[in-house]
């Protein structure tokens, strides 16, 4: 594209990954994986300490269960996979970093070298979990240009079909209700001309339709038990062959009003019929969590129904019949399902890397984004009445970004060394009902400051919702740019090792 690297967006699914660029006359166009797939399971099967990702590894589910790792992005944000692997505990990144660099690879075979990639996130990621995609990133060898939220990606792709980028057309209302492999979105945002901006969002990043094959799964597994008192749980490999079963079947009924599930185990077979009406009644409760999100999230942006001008259907699971039932009920009209729900987000993805490309080049933006805060930053104080920790809210949620708010807080005593900031992502006064997003410790004050010293810190939010966070000490002039200690991400030298170590790259390596 004119002399600029290839623009190219990833979906980094917890089910399933695509990748997307732009072709020579700046179309989004998915890219096939080296099986001829234009989507890539995001499943790694580990054998001798290496990846093999994608069909492969899904296959190895029913044999191999206990060396491959099953939507990993799900624990993004925790130290370790919940599950060892080849009795190894993985950082969650590191998995997925092996997963993007399969598509990396992949890629490269067909377009050339190239390093740059905008990668999606789940709107209603926090701030930990964008951090640690962004980290996979760089292991798996790429520069990241940026990270961009799932349903804005998602929208991106529909205003480039729907012909509405570098148009001035009426300004438009969207939901995006986005039901993936393993999270849920839904962002409400309003289209105008060139501008997409977000007026609120919100979900859940343990909801999709993993949980729906489960519902199937217990159902077929407890009819099992009452004939052969056996549990096929109790086995992991017989498991994941059950959970392949009833996640075909759901798509079965996706199509068809019955679907059958064969479930084998220790040579006895049942075979267990499911109609649409049965699957809907098990898994109401699931979907109802996604209605009762949506609404609220409509409310938050101040609209009421009549004001949407279109519910945007995206993610594979929002094919399930019952979720276009629900929002006809809901909304009075029928969603939009004219995007592909499996791609559209890679897609949109490519069209913003293309946009940033093309803007690092001098050329004026064709559109522009504004993104809100999925999640509301707080700091933790000592709540003066009670004496207990309550989180002191810095930045709530839904506020436009980028975002930044200055704090005060005094030295306590006479040649205080340091300072201790912890930083919360939620919407709870109580810490422990918060994400612990790190603590920033203001290390090294200069000596001698008497007690009762202001100490400013600036808590800035990104417009791709990363934190920052600078500290000012105004009566000696001294400023403070403070990296702080992140529990839950991994130190830069570690990083510095898997890069090599998975792709090969050295850490400055960029192309
Ligand atoms: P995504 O992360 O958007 O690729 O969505 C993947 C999820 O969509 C998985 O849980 C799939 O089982 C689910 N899915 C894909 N196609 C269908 C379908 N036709 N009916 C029901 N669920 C589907």
């Amino acid at each position: 594209m004119n002399g600029l690297p290839p623009a190219v967006g990833i979906d980094l699914g917890t089910t399933f990954s695509v990748v997307a660029k732009l072709d020579d006359s700046g179309r989004p166009v998915t890219l096939v994986n080296a099986e001829g797939d234009r989507i890539t399971p995001s499943v790694a099967l580990f054998e001798g300490g290496q990846a093999v990702v994608g069909k492969e590894a899904l296959k190895a589910i029913s044999t191999d269960a206990n060396s491959v790792a099953l939507c990993a992005k799900r624990d993004m944000g925790h130290k370790v996979f919940h599950q060892a692997l080849e009795n190894k505990q993985y950082p969650p990144e590191v998995i997925e970093a092996f997963i993007l660099n399969k598509l990396r690879q992949d890629s490269v075979a067909q377009i050339g070298p190239f390093s740059k990639v905008v990668i999606t996130v789940p709107a209603y990621f926090d701030e930990v979990r964008r951090k640690a995609t962004q980290d996979a990133g760089y292991m798996a060898g790429f520069e990241v240009l940026d990270i961009i939220n799932e349903p804005t990606a998602a929208a991106l792709s529909f205003g480039f079909t729907a012909g509405l980028l570098g148009k001035d057309t009426q300004a438009e209302n969207l939901v995006v209700y986005d039901l993936g492999g393993g999270t849920f979105d839904v962002t409400v945002m309003r289209i105008c001309g060139n501008s997409f901006t977000t007026l609120s969002t919100d979900g859940d990043v343990q909801l999709g339709g993993y949980d729906w094959d489960h519902r199937l799964l217990d159902h077929v597994a407890e009819l099992f038990v009452q004939d052969f008192y056996l549990d096929p749980r109790e086995d992991i490999c017989a498991r994941g062959k059950l959970w392949r079963e009833c996640e075909d079947a759901k798509r079965t009924l996706s199509a068809r009003m019955k679907a059958t599930i064969t479930c084998e185990f220790k040579g006895f077979t049942k075979r267990v019929e499911v109609t649409r009406d049965e699957f809907a009644a098990m898994t109401q409760d699931l979907l109802d969590r996604t209605r009762f999100t949506t609404e609220q999230t409509v409310r938050a942006a101040g609209l009421e129904w009549s004001q949407v001008d279109r519910v945007l259907l995206v993610g594979g699971s929002s094919r399930m019949p019952m979720v276009k039932d629900m929002l006809r009920q809901v909304t009075g009209r029928e969603a939009d399902a004219s995007s592909s729900a499996d791609e559209a987000v890679a897609l949109g993805a490519a069209i913003h890397a293309g946009n940033l490309l093309s803007l690092s080049a001098g050329n004026a933006p064709s559109f522009a984004i504004r993104n809100v805060n999925s999640h509301s930053l707080g700091v933790i104080g000592t709540d003066p009445a009670t004496r207990l920790p309550r989180v002191g809210v810095l930045i709530p949620r839904n506020s436009k970004l980028p975002k930044a708010v200055r704090r005060t807080f005094r030295t306590q005593k006479t040649n205080q060394k340091s300072i201790l900031v912890q930083i919360v992502e939620g919407e709870s006064s109580s810490p422990e009902n918060c994400t612990f997003i790190g603590s920033c410790r203001i290390p090294q004050l200069p000596p001698m400051l008497p007690a009762g010293t202001e100490i400013q810190v600036v808590f800035r939010y990104e417009p791709d919702g990363r934190l920052y966070v600078n500290v000012k000490i105004p009566s000696i002039n001294a400023a403070i740019t403070e990296e702080f200690n992140r529990e839950n991400n991994l130190p830069k030298t570690l990083l510095d090792g898997w890069r090599k170590y998975i792709s090969g790259a050295d850490p400055t390596d960029y192309q």
